[in-house]
């Protein structure tokens, strides 16, 4: 339930990166109110979306948020390395044995996040989308939505991911990085006894892109294949058929040229995204939901220039996403998925 209007923070999107910006935010003592949309898509039966594979290093961030045991609570399956052609790079190890990753029930696990939010004091506004947002009067964010309702806030963070909202709004520039990405993902299920025992998390190389198979339990499989071709979006054996849930998005390489102004702080997918070889969607979602809330206490509590945070901001995000940006690019030119 929203008390007023005026907060200290305005959250725009209630994924991943927006969940973790808002708990950050509270951590801090900032008023802060999440606007998501609909968020009935995640009210669905466990396993019955593609899932998504993360590396075990997101605990620490998850537990830093107050967020325990949700990779546990959400996992579909562990891995301890990923498959490519005939050889295995393993995850790691330490004293306590094998690092494993997990497969998680994407719904479940942002469900669990937005649930800590709640918790955490976040004012949350679902079945709702921005509609608009311009800096006004006393340089603070003033933010309308779809039901036509103002709120304002020294800060917005934009979470919106694929949606991107500051970035459309605003008319931020942004650059690409890659062509058009095809990007399909489903997940089989009633796999045989044989077929399945020879199944492993795997990645492989295919003539235009690539495939991602992560085996899960009870015997069903989720596939991811990413193309430079529109249609070839079907799995390779040993998982072609029976997909019951098949979805589509175009994964081209984009990246917003600032990251941070005066006032707007863009995270996650709202930021930047490559496709999903690079393996740290989620990561980076938490991550930088967790860097944006940072800048946000700096400004309200340090008294440092907001230029310079803002400036801190888009020079953390752009060399991480540069640093891996520039390996998967090398990657995709030697196995002639990309030209040189
Ligand atoms: C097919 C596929 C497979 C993937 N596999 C993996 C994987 O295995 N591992 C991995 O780490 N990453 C993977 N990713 C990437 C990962 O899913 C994303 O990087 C991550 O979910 C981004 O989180 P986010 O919070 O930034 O955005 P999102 O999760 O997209 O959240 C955006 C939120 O903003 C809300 N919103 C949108 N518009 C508005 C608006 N106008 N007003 C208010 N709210 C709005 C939406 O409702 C949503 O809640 C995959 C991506 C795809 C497409």
């Amino acid at each position: 339930m929203v008390k007023d209007n005026e907060f200290d923070v305005i959250i725009a999107g209630g994924g991943v990166a927006g969940a973790a910006t808002a708990i950050r935010c509270r951590q801090s003592g900032l008023r802060c109110l999440m606007i998501t949309g609909n968020l009935n898509p995640l009210d669905v039966l466990f396993q019955t979306t593609p899932s998504e594979s993360v590396h075990p290093g997101a605990e620490t961030l998850l537990n830093a948020l107050g967020a325990f045991n949700l990779l546990a609570a959400s996992c579909r399956g562990r891995y301890d390395g990923i498959a490519t052609g005939n050889s295995v790079n393993f995850l790691g190890s330490d004293a306590h044995g094998k690092w494993q990753g997990y497969h998680l029930d994407k719904p479940l696990f942002v469900k669990g996040l937005i649930a800590a939010a709640l918790l955490s004091g976040t004012e949350t506004l679902s079945n709702e989308k921005i509609t608009s947002l311009a800096l006004g009067n006393g340089g603070r964010m003033v933010v309308k939505v779809s039901a036509g309702i103002t709120y304002q806030a020294r800060y917005l963070i934009d979470a919106s991911g694929h949606s991107q909202i500051a970035g459309k709004i605003l008319n931020l520039k942004k650059s690409f990085y890659s062509p058009v990405l095809y990007c399909w993902t489903g997940l089989t299920s009633g796999i045989s006894d044989d077929v399945f025992s020879q199944l492993h998390t795997s990645f492989d190389m295919t003539r235009h892109g690539w495939q991602w198979l992560a085996p899960e339990d009870h015997q069903y499989c989720t596939w991811t294949t990413v193309s430079t071709l529109r249609n070839a979006h079907r799995p390779i054996s040993p998982v072609a058929g029976n997909s019951f849930q098949s979805v589509h998005r175009n994964m081209r390489w984009r990246l917003y040229d600032k990251l941070a102004y005066e006032g707007i702080i863009l995270c996650g997918d709202a930021a930047g995204i490559l496709d999903p070889a690079s393996g740290q969607g989620l990561l980076m979602a938490l991550m930088s939901g967790i860097q944006a809330a940072e800048c946000v206490k700096l400004a309200f509590y340090s008294g440092r220039q907001t230029a310079s945070i803002a400036k801190d901001y888009t020079d953390w995000f752009k060399g991480f996403y540069l640093k891996k940006m520039e390996l998967l690019r090398s990657y995709y030119v030697h196995n002639g998925i990309f030209d040189d």
